[in-house]
C-alpha cells in the first residue's frame, strides 16, 4: 500500500499545525491549527469574519492548496487537542473536505463552539467523539484504523492519533510530555507505545513535536507545578490584601488546582474573564473536574466589573480573582486590572502570581513587560515561572523513540533551527538525516512506500 504525507503547515513554526496522512486511497488529516502570532501582531483582526486564503496569506492557518496533489478521499479530520494551534483552523478549512472530525469528547466540545462563533464559512461536517484507547475504521479497504492513545498535556483529553496500516503505523506525535503523575485524568499510555512499537510491522514513520528537544532532562509532571503552587499560596496565606492569579484558561489541571489552594488558604476563588469562562465551564459541563458547586465563573464584561465591585466592598482578602491575561494579552483582564480599567484597585505589596510561562516569542515577551510594569507602577508584587512545560525535552524523546522504534522520523511543530536537537537526538540513536531522518518544511510531500 502506498503511504504518503503531506506536511502542510507547523513545519516552519510552532502554530498552524496540519498534516495529512495517505494509505493507498485513504487520507487522514491530523489537525488544522491556527497561528494566533500572525493574527495578534495586526490590531483588530478578527478571524472569525475572515476568508480563509487572507488567513492563508498572512500565515495565520496552513496553506492546504498542496491537498490537491494528494491523490486519495480525505476520511477524517483529526485534531489531537484542544489547543489552537491545533483547533483553530477547523472553522475555516473543514468545510472543504467531505470528511468528520474525530477528536476526544473535550476536544470537540470546543471544536464546535469554534465552529459555531464562525461567520464567514458554514462548517456541517460531523463531529465524531472517539476516546482514548479506542479505534474505528477508516476508508473501505477493511485495513486502515485509526486508534487514539492517551497522552499528557496542558490540556486535558490530549491524545496521539496512531494510524495502523499494512505497511506499519504512522504515528501523530504531537504535543504531550511524559506525565505519571498528572492532576487530571491518566498518566501517558506508554504501555500502549511500546505494544505499538512491537506489534505487527512495527511503526513505520514518527511524527514528532521538537519543541523542547534542546533541553536537557525530562520535562517535570504537572504535580511538580501543582506543589510549586501550593507552596508559594501558603506562604501568603496571612497576607491581608489582593492576591490575584493567571493561568492558561485551557489548563484545567492547574486552574483546579488554583481554585483548591485558594480553598486551602481561606480566600473564595472566581474565575474572571472570557476564555476562562469557557474553558472551565465546558470541563465542569462534560464532568472532567469538580469544581466546588458556588465557584463562580464570568466572562462577560459587565458581570466581570460588578464582581469586582463585590470583591472590593466585601474585601479583597476573602477573594483570590482567576483571570486571563498570563501573556500580558492587551485585551485580557490582568492586563485592564494593570492599566487601572476595572474596579479591582491593587495597593502596596498586593499578590500576582503568574502560573505560566512567558511564551519565548517577541510580541509575548514585549506584552508580558508591558502588563507586569503595569502592575508593579501600582505597587504589585510579581509571582512568575511557576509552571510546567506540556512538552516532551531529551529524555521523553528518547523514551518514546525507544518505546515506538519508528522506521523513519519526521520533526515537526518547529522552525529548522528548531529542529536541529532532534536531528541530533536521533543521529545519536543510528538514524541518518536524509536516509530516515526527513527534515521538511510547509508545502512538502514525502512518500514512504511507493
Ligand atoms: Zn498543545
Amino acid at each position: 500500500m502506498e503511504i504518503e504525507i503531506a506536511t502542510i503547515g507547523g513545519y516552519e513554526e510552532v502554530g498552524r499545525q496540519m498534516t495529512a496522512v495517505r494509505a493507498g486511497d485513504d487520507v487522514v488529516i491530523f489537525d488544522m491549527g491556527l497561528n494566533l502570532s500572525q493574527v495578534l501582531i495586526h490590531d483588530n483582526v478578527e478571524t472569525e469574519k475572515m476568508h480563509s486564503l487572507d488567513l492563508i496569506d498572512m500565515g495565520a492557518i496552513p496553506d492546504d492548496r498542496v491537498m490537491s496533489d494528494l491523490e486519495g478521499d480525505v476520511k477524517a479530520i483529526v485534531p489531537t487537542h484542544g489547543h489552537l494551534d491545533h483547533i483553530g483552523a477547523i472553522s475555516k478549512l473543514a468545510h472543504r473536505y467531505d470528511a468528520p472530525v474525530v477528536a476526544t469528547p473535550f476536544t470537540i466540545e470546543l471544536v464546535k463552539q469554534q465552529v459555531q462563533g464562525e461567520n464567514k464559512f458554514n462548517v456541517e461536517n460531523d463531529l465524531v467523539k472517539m476516546s482514548a484507547g479506542e479505534t474505528m475504521s477508516i476508508g473501505d479497504s477493511g485495513k486502515v484504523d485509526l486508534e487514539f492513545v492517551h497522552v499528557t498535556h496542558s490540556i486535558i483529553d490530549a491524545i496521539n492519533p496512531v494510524l495502523h496500516t499494512p505497511e506499519g503505523a504512522v504515528v501523530y506525535g504531537l504535543d504531550k510530555r511524559m506525565d505519571h503523575s498528572p492532576v487530571l485524568q491518566d498518566p501517558i499510555d506508554m504501555d500502549r507505545f511500546r505494544e505499538i512499537g512491537r506489534e505487527g510491522n512495527g511503526v513505520l514513520a514518527y511524527i514528532e513535536d521538537c519543541t523542547n528537544a534542546g533541553r536537557k532532562g525530562r520535562t517535570p509532571s504537572e504535580s511538580v507545578a501543582r506543589r510549586h503552587l501550593e507552596d508559594v499560596m501558603h506562604s501568603v496565606e496571612d497576607y491581608d490584601g489582593g492576591i490575584v492569579a493567571t493561568t492558561f484558561s485551557s489548563h484545567i489541571s492547574r486552574v483546579s488546582s488554583l481554585v483548591e489552594f485558594a480553598n486551602d488558604i481561606g480566600r473564595q476563588p472566581v474565575l474572571l474573564g472570557r476564555s476562562m469562562e469557557k474553558y472551565s465551564g465546558t470541563a465542569e459541563r462534560l464532568n472532567f473536574v469538580d469544581f466546588p458547586d458556588d465557584l463562580g465563573m464570568y466572562g462577560h464584561r459587565k458581570s466581570v466589573d460588578r464582581t469586582f465591585k463585590r470583591i472590593m466592598k466585601e474585601g479583597k482578602e476573602n477573594f483570590l480573582p482567576i483571570v486571563t491575561g498570563h501573556q500580558g494579552e492587551p485585551r485580557a483582564m490582568l492586563t485592564r486590572m494593570g492599566r487601572g480599567e476595572t474596579p479591582y484597585e491593587l495597593d502596596q505589596g498586593d499578590k500576582v502570581i503568574f502560573s505560566a510561562r512567558v511564551i519565548p516569542e517577541p510580541t509575548n515577551e514585549g506584552q508580558r513587560y508591558q502588563s507586569e510594569k503595569l502592575l508593579k507602577m501600582q505597587g504589585a508584587r510579581i509571582y512568575d515561572d511557576i509552571h510546567v512545560s506540556g512538552h516532551l525535552r531529551e529524555e521523553g524523546h528518547y523514551a518514546m523513540l525507544d518505546a515506538l522504534q519508528p522506521k523513519h522520523v519526521i520533526p515537526a511543530h518547529q522552525d529548522l533551527k528548531g529542529f536541529a536537537p532532534y536531528v541530533d537526538l536521533c543521529e545519536s540513536m543510528g538514524y541518518k538525516l536524509g536516509r530516515d531522518v526527513h527534515v521538511t518544511r510547509n508545502g512538502n510531500m514525502i512518500q514512504l512506500v511507493e
